[in-house]
């Protein structure tokens, strides 16, 4: 029997914008290339998903209306994924999720979304639209993905960002940071998808994984040529 990683994919059908499937796609590859099996289990609203298995959680971007279909049921799941994020599960969440996996999200139509706290930041909508192409230094090096928002969110004192913008706006479009990371959990407001072209960042999240579960220290390298043109290709992009 080989050894199984299991990604938690919430809301796979309200919240996947983007290209946002593509990340859950670069983890499943980047996993079975390496010898391991993946079970990819889908979370949808009101459905019974058993979280405590999870290896990996992943959330994607989504419209102002999704994010209303599923706030209630992320909120009911809460106590689960703070639990999953305090024993340092990896997690990436982008955009509407990003939002809503911090304290909550004021929408420009005036409806208040509670988050749930697992990360230190408030979202607020607007009528500036902030979108494009990013570019972020990040402890995980250069970062390229494209972002579209109009939610403005500003981080608690003392909550890191994922890293500073040199492209693009990122959490705000006043300042310079981008996302935000606490423990193995990141927020990022890159679509793109953000994994395929930035993979230092997918093996970040799969080697936290594969530590956690089967005491992995070191990940087989993986031919990134491809990957890596994209990636300066989408860095040479216009804003
Ligand atoms: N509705 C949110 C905003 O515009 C999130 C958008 C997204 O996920 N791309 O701020």
């Amino acid at each position: 029997m080989s050894a199984e990683i299991v990604i938690a994919h919430l809301y796979p059908r309200e919240m996947s914008i983007y290209g946002d499937l593509g990340n859950v796609i670069a983890l499943r590859k980047r996993l079975e290339w390496r010898g391991y099996d993946v079970v990819v289990r889908p979370v949808e609203v009101g459905e019974p998903v058993d979280l405590t298995g999870a290896d990996i959680v992943f959330g994607g971007g989504g419209q102002d209306s999704g994010q209303l279909v599923i706030g209630a049921d992320l909120l009911a799941r809460g106590e689960s994924l703070r639990a999953l994020a305090a024993s340092g599960t990896p997690m990436l969440v982008i955009c509407g999720t990003y939002q809503l996996f911090g304290h909550g999200f004021t929408t420009i139509g005036g409806s208040e979304l509670p988050g749930i706290s697992v990360l230190g930041a408030r979202t607020v909508g607007s009528t500036v639209r902030m979108i494009g192409n990013v570019v972020v230094e990040s402890p995980f090096g250069r970062l390229v993905g494209f972002e579209n928002h109009s939610g403005q969110t500003t981080l608690d004192p003392g909550q890191e960002p994922l890293g500073t913008v040199t492209k693009g706006h990122g959490n705000t479009s006043t300042g310079h940071a981008e996302g935000a990371r606490t423990m193995n959990v990141i927020g990022t407001y890159l679509h793109g998808p953000i994994l395929p072209k930035n993979p230092r960042l997918a093996d970040h999240l799969i080697l936290t994984a594969l530590n956690r579960r089967f005491g992995v220290t070191e990940l087989a390298p993986l031919e990134d040529a491809v990957e890596h043109r994209a990636a300066d290709v989408a860095a040479q992009r216009p804003q």
